[in-house]
């Protein structure tokens, strides 16, 4: 009978030290839908930061399958965004400014292509422009990140369900006269101007503009933008019975970072984690969605000096006002999701994924 009891207290305790912050896999093995969260430029100091702060724990804490990629690009030790966007959308290393191409021009093929030519629904979203360098870089080809126009023309050939962002001025407003929400509306997309005026209810393909080019601050009147905008997208592209891919970009991370401004970098990292919870919540209830969270590099060489747990303070310097060369790390959830562990080359997010949706090139 003692043994007993004290095998009852073992369990007991056992149970009650688990974490229950943390979330159960899922059994199924191959992807149905993915969602990849990029913060760009968010290392770990960053997400540090963000959590030392916050009275609740970060969405991100929950995460089982974590791992790191090296960044570095065909050129340069310190990727740009273009550069690293490329290796996660395709699985190449480019040379830095190019989009989902190689510095002559040679397009390579985007993980959101492969999903559409796979019959999956597919989206973008974006704090920036929808035509910056992250989000262009799965769906455009082109030398240069900076090429907005002609990246603009890129997102009418691909039959993409759904984007989310600024850059509106880039179709209506050209050099080149043209008009692309004409275009737009030609291809059967709803063009819709805020996000308020995005109905979950219609079916369609979307082209959702939030700002003519980036969108403001969180601290500056953004608002909920990302995580409203990864739930509707994630509303909509659930409704293709294939599945869905879907990006969502935290750009401004890197803005602070870039501006050595922490504030704005952590109300920036605490809003892309409000998208995660997002992504997350959505996955552990259907059981098939395969959720990673990353970023393109780091920026700023955000170190935190000291701090105060009680008092949720930190002490913080930066060492660059452009991005590092440091490994970043990689979360996972969901099918396929144990393969995200280690240390390896960022162009491996793109592999594991096309794995994990059981794609062939
Ligand atoms: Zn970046
Ligand atoms: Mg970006």
């Amino acid at each position: 009978m003692k043994r007993l009891s004290f095998i009852v207290i073992v369990l007991v305790l056992n149970f009650a030290c688990k974490r229950v912050d943390t979330i159960n896999e899922p059994q199924v093995k191959k992807a149905k839908n993915i969602i990849l969260l990029i913060g760009d430029g968010m290392g770990v100091s960053q997400i540090f930061a963000a959590m030392s702060v916050k009275e609740e724990l970060l969405a991100i804490e929950k995460f089982k399958h974590i791992g790191f990629h090296k960044t570095y690009s065909l050129t340069d030790f310190i990727t740009d965004s273009g550069a690293g966007g490329t290796a996660l959308s395709t699985g190449k290393k480019t040379k830095n400014y190019c989009v989902a191409a190689d510095s002559t021009g040679m397009p390579f093929k985007t993980i959101l292509e492969y999903a559409e030519e796979n019959k999956l629904a597919t989206g973008l979203v974006s704090t920036s422009s929808i035509l910056n360098a992250t989000p262009a870089s799965f769906i455009a080809h082109d030398t240069s990140r900076y090429n907005y126009e002609n990246i603009a023309l890129d997102f009418l050939d691909v039959d993409i369900d759904l984007f989310i962002g600024g850059g509106r001025k880039q179709f209506s407003n050209r050099e080149d006269k043209l008009n692309l929400i004409d275009s737009l509306k030609k291809k059967n997309y709803l063009v819709v101007d805020g996000l308020e005026n995005l109905n979950t209810e219609v079916d369609g393909k979307f082209a959702v503009f939030t700002a003519e080019e980036h969108n403001p601050e969180y601290l500056n009147g953004r608002g909920d933008m990302l995580p409203v905008s990864t739930e509707k997208a994630i509303k909509i592209l659930d409704k293709n019975e294939n599945g869905f891919f879907l990006m969502v970009e935290g750009s401004q991370i890197d803005w602070g970072g870039e501006d050595n401004n922490i504030d704005y970098l952590i109300a920036e990292t605490i809003d892309f984690d409000n998208a995660i919870a997002k992504a997350l919540e959505f996955a552990i209830n259907d059981g098939e969605t395969l959720v990673i969270v990353t970023a393109d590099h780091e920026t700023g060489g955000l170190s935190i000096t000291d701090g105060d747990m009680k008092n949720k303070t930190i002490v913080t310097s930066f060492s660059s006002d452009y991005h590092t060369a440091v490994m970043v790390p990689v979360f996972a959830f969901g099918p396929g999701a144990e393969e995200f562990g280690g240390i390896y080359e960022n162009t491996e997010v793109f592999e594991k994924m096309m794995k994990a949706f059981g794609f062939t090139k």
